[in-house]
């Protein structure tokens, strides 16, 4: 409440003159005599009473209301402004009357000065009492209505103020430029377990800091760095974001905001789960999900740093590590039970490593193994033995024993490669060899195996234009029937003329044209071609085309076929089809279904290389050739090796009592045609009758072998 004068800002009158002019006697005479001071005045007279007069009147033009009141504490004058102030105690105005009765119809306690006026509402006034020199006082009674709704109004404000910031989920302080705090919110008491009682607004930043040291949050060493942090911030006058480790594990970001006037504002945010679940995704970017291993983000870090790190004339080696036989055991015991057998695996392989070497999971049954701090490439192999040793002994999953082996491909730095890439594709490589060659070993990379993969890879690209570019190209063979001499049909066989290689072998490009896919558009290519040649030959001559068991896989094979003679008009019975028993070891039932979809359109189907690879009588049994193959690496020795003459003779007969023909591929030298002739081979391929020839070139070897003819008979007699 204000301790100023209580006429001073209202009347406007200097104090001194005021009080000299009402104080010379009037207000003590009016109240000895018991009535008002206009009454007194009246019957005085002199310049005083004249002064006092005229103020009187400017008193009731003050916009204050003002009760004189004389020693005895009674009233001697109120001005105009009171009554219509306190319509309640208009009544009580009169000289004479105590000044309690009136504060008590004013609605004022004794000691409360300020007041709502009942009649009318929403009115509040302001009285306060003075004494005067004389030993009376003076009371004013102000409005102060619009004082209290802009109080009321500012209330409102701050209540709000405070429930949005008490309700934050970040803490809030405001310091002023001296460090002081001046405001802070009840989630920064919370952050910092401090007690609001304490940590009062007024303490300064280095003051609040110890409460908070006290309370446990910091090591006391920190202190110094977070006072010299935050007048950083204050120096340079500019926001940023600094990160609090707090001792119990929380992490707390506080960021600093300079306002005008040299005011701080600094909140706090805990970020503890945040930084949890940041450091849980940064784990598992860098790890197998699985086994817990590395994974190919953090081999190739470390592979990195220890190539970065390698002292001179010391080596690393990369170990390209892959389980053998992992999918069959993952089919026979579930994927739950697989997944065991992997996380045992990795067990095992870290258990084999030495500090600072890493060991990662690639994906699948893929592991590698970077070995660092290692001189020579003894120390490679000695590891990789090791690693397929703790690998050899049986895992044991749900009481169940489970075998598993594993390859391994080694690549060196820096001989075999300088960075993470090449050596892991150099160890990968040796791996694939191992693969390729024998299962269970360990291969350490050579120069050599990058270049059989560098010419695949350009055989590969080469491939893909080879029909574009017209480079594929089909070449006859004539098959001979043994009984008549005569030419029964050719076997269509691929060449590639490549521009900068020659003739490429099909052994070499089919293999290849076959992993990429590509054999299918080949395949359909020399369907085409093969069976248009074939209309240009006599009409008993057939045409004989090799497919391979990919092409068994697309599902337009019989399409492509049927549509391969609609468009050359050759008849159906003219075409015959060769697979190889590698085809019917992948799905018996769908290739015997389409095998005899093939028939069904008058094809005829010949096996191939018959008495090679898997050979099984059972294959024969389940569909019916028209003709057996016999593979030439069992017509090739025929004269001298009498175990081959042996089985020829057993495929023959075989061939003769499931009514199937039998051809014999390889023929070169006459002896072997001699006994293929003893044992009733059917028919007979080979260079001793004609190498495979071009297109053009078939009327020629047609002319040839039917002039040879009576010599061919002749030979059997
Ligand atoms: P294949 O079907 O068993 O073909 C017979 C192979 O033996 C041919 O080799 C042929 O030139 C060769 N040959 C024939 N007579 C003799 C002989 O007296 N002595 C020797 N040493 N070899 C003889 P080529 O043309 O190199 O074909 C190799 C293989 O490539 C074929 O074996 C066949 O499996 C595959 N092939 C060829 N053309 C095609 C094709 O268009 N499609 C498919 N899928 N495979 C094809
Ligand atoms: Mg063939
Ligand atoms: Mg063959």
């Amino acid at each position: 409440m204000s301790s100023g004068s209580p006429l001073s800002p209202h009347a406007a009158l200097p104090r001194r003159r005021w009080e000299r002019a009402l104080t010379g006697g009037l207000i003590r005479a009016a109240a000895r005599l018991r009535h008002g001071l206009r009454a007194a005045l009246a019957h005085a007279a002199g310049p005083e009473a004249a002064e006092a007069s005229r103020l009187l009147a400017s008193l009731d033009q003050a916009a204050d209301g003002l009760v004189l009141i004389g020693r005895d504490g009674r009233i001697v004058h109120a001005s105009r402004r009171v009554p219509e102030l306190l319509p309640t105690a208009a009544g009580l105005l009169a000289p004479g009357t105590p000044v309690e009765r009136f504060a008590l119809a004013a609605g004022l306690a004794p000691e409360a000065q300020e007041t709502e006026v009942a009649d009318p509402g929403g009115v509040w006034v302001r009285i306060t009492r003075k004494p005067t020199a004389d030993g009376g006082s003076v009371l004013t009674v102000s409005d102060i209505t619009a004082q209290k709704r802009r109080e009321a109004a500012l209330e409102r404000t701050n209540a709000r103020l405070d429930a949005a910031l008490n309700n934050m989920s970040q803490g809030l302080c405001l310091y002023d430029s001296e460090h002081r705090l001046l405001i802070a919110n009840r989630r920064f008491y919370e952050i910092y377990r401090l007690d609001p009682a304490v940590v009062r607004p007024g303490i300064t930043f280095p003051e609040l800091l110890a409460r908070s040291i006290a309370a446990g949050n910091h090591n006391p060493t920190v202190a110094k760095t977070l006072i010299a942090e935050r007048l950083g911030f204050v120096a340079r006058r500019e926001s940023g974001i600094s990160f609090q480790d707090l001792a119990d594990g929380r992490v707390i970001a506080i960021s600093h905001e300079p306002i005008p006037g040299g005011h701080w504002v600094v909140t706090y945010q805990d970020i503890t789960e945040r930084r949890r679940a940041e450091a849980q995704i940064t784990y598992l970017a860098r790890h197998d999900a699985l086994t817990g291993l590395a994974n190919r983000l953090q081999l190739r870090e470390r592979v990195d740093q220890a190539l970065a790190q390698r002292a001179a004339g010391a080596r690393v080696a990369l170990l390209s590590l892959d389980l053998d036989g992992f999918r069959a055991v993952n089919e026979a015991v579930g994927q739950p039970a697989g997944d065991q057998v992997l996380r045992q695996v990795a067990e095992r392989l870290l258990a084999c490593a030495r500090d600072g070497d890493t060991v990662a999971r690639l994906g699948g049954d893929e592991f590698a193994v970077v070995q660092v701090g290692i001189d020579k490439s003894e120390a490679a192999s000695a590891l990789a033995r090791r690693l397929l040793a703790a690998l050899a002994k049986p895992f044991v999953v749900d009481g169940q024993a489970v075998e598993l082996g594993a390859s391994i491909g080694v690549a060196l730095a820096p001989e075999d490669g300088a960075s993470h890439d090449q050596l892991l594709h150099h160890a990968q490589l040796a791996l694939d060899q191992c693969r390729r060659e024998r299962r269970g070993a360990i291969r350490f990379f050579t120069p050599e195996m990058d270049a059989a993969v560098q010419r695949r890879r350009t055989l590969e690209s080469d491939l893909r234009q080879a029909i574009e570019r017209g480079e594929l190209q089909a070449v006859y063979q004539p098959i001979l029937e043994l009984a008549s001499g005569r030419v029964s049909g050719f076997e269509a066989l691929l060449r590639w003329r490549h521009p900068s290689r020659g003739m490429v072998s099909p052994v070499e490009f089919i293999p290849v044209a076959e992993e990429m896919g590509l054999i299918v558009p080949i395949g359909a290519w020399m369907l085409r071609r093969a069976c248009t040649d074939a209309m240009t030959w006599p009409d008993g001559v057939r045409v004989a085309v090799n497919v391979s068991a990919i092409q068994f896989r697309d599902p337009n094979l019989v399409a492509t076929v049927a549509t391969a003679l609609a468009d050359s008009g050759l008849p159906a019975s003219r075409l015959e089809i060769e697979i190889t028993e590698s085809l019917l070891l992948e799905d018996e039932a769908a290739t015997g279904a389409l095998l005899h979809r093939l028939r069904g359109l008058g094809v005829r189907i010949a096996m191939d290389d018959f008495g090679t690879g898997y050979s099984s009588l059972g294959y024969l049994r389940s569909f019916p050739f028209d003709k057996i193959k016999i593979d030439q690496s069992l017509i090739r020795d025929l004269d001298s090796k009498p175990d081959s003459r042996a089985i020829v003779r057993a495929i023959i007969g075989l061939g003769r009592s499931l009514g199937m023909r039998t051809t014999a591929e390889g023929v070169e030298a006459r002896t072997v045609l001699d006994i293929l002739r003893t044992e009733g081979c059917a028919e007979a391929q080979g260079y001793l009758f004609s190498r495979p020839c071009v297109a053009e070139r078939v009327p020629d070897v047609l002319r040839r072998l039917t002039q040879q003819r009576v010599p061919a008979n002749a030979a059997a007699a």
